[in-house]
């Protein structure tokens, strides 16, 4: 059995990409090497379609909250618009629409943000360079829910050019990941911040 990397559907038979996300697969394991071993991700640039990024996106608190609070922040500065205007009602309908254009604002800032560095990811995923890690925690964060789920947040140290860096990643799927443990991180050789963990929890 084969299982992706990427979004974790498991296939039967060998595949040189996952049908559900796109993602690359990574050759079958030898039996020797199923223990232990440190993932070798291909050399770059690895395929990896943008429908991936969507992915991540539609699994990404920050990006979900702002679109919510950004699409109600547009619904309440026509609101706002339509009282101010049309109807003379203008001091309700300033404060609505003041209202309207911050949530808006805000919203569509944060999701910029999300995507610009969800783009980050994905080029580091098709062009990085690879590295042994080593896992330095895992834990579950009791504060936030996504669909009813807790996100949890894998932190990460690798060696670069920079000295020794941290990275970390927030997955909703339960990580089989334990401190210590020896990973392979991608990462940008010019500016070795931009990072993540192969293969992406
Ligand atoms: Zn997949």
């Amino acid at each position: 059995m084969i299982t992706c990397p990427w979004c974790g559907t498991s296939y039967l038979e060998f595949l040189p990409s996952c049908r559900k996300c796109g993602g690359p697969l990574p050759p079958e394991p030898k039996e020797d090497e199923r223990q232990e071993s440190v993932p070798t991700p291909p050399p770059p640039p690895r395929t990896i379609s943008n429908s991936y990024g969507l992915k991540l996106m539609m699994t990404d608190g920050w990006f979900i909250g702002a679109a919510i609070i950004g699409f109600i922040g547009g619904v309440f500065t026509i609101v706002g618009i339509v009282l101010t205007v049309l109807v003379i009602t203008a001091f309700v309908g300033i404060p609505f629409l003041l209202l309207g254009l911050g949530m808006f604002g805000g919203g569509v800032g944060v999701v910029a943000w999300r995507y610009g560095k969800t783009q980050k990811i994905l080029e580091v995923m098709r062009n990085g360079f690879s590295t042994e890690g080593r896992i330095v925690s895992v834990e579950m964060n009791t504060m936030v829910q996504v669909n009813g789920r807790n996100p949890w947040t894998i932190t990460y140290e690798f060696p670069s050019s920079n000295g020794s860096l941290q990275g970390s990643v927030s997955t909703l799927n339960t990580p089989s990941l334990r401190p210590d443990q020896r990973v392979c991180v991608l990462y940008l050789p010019q500016t070795p911040e931009h990072n993540v963990l192969y293969p992406h929890p």
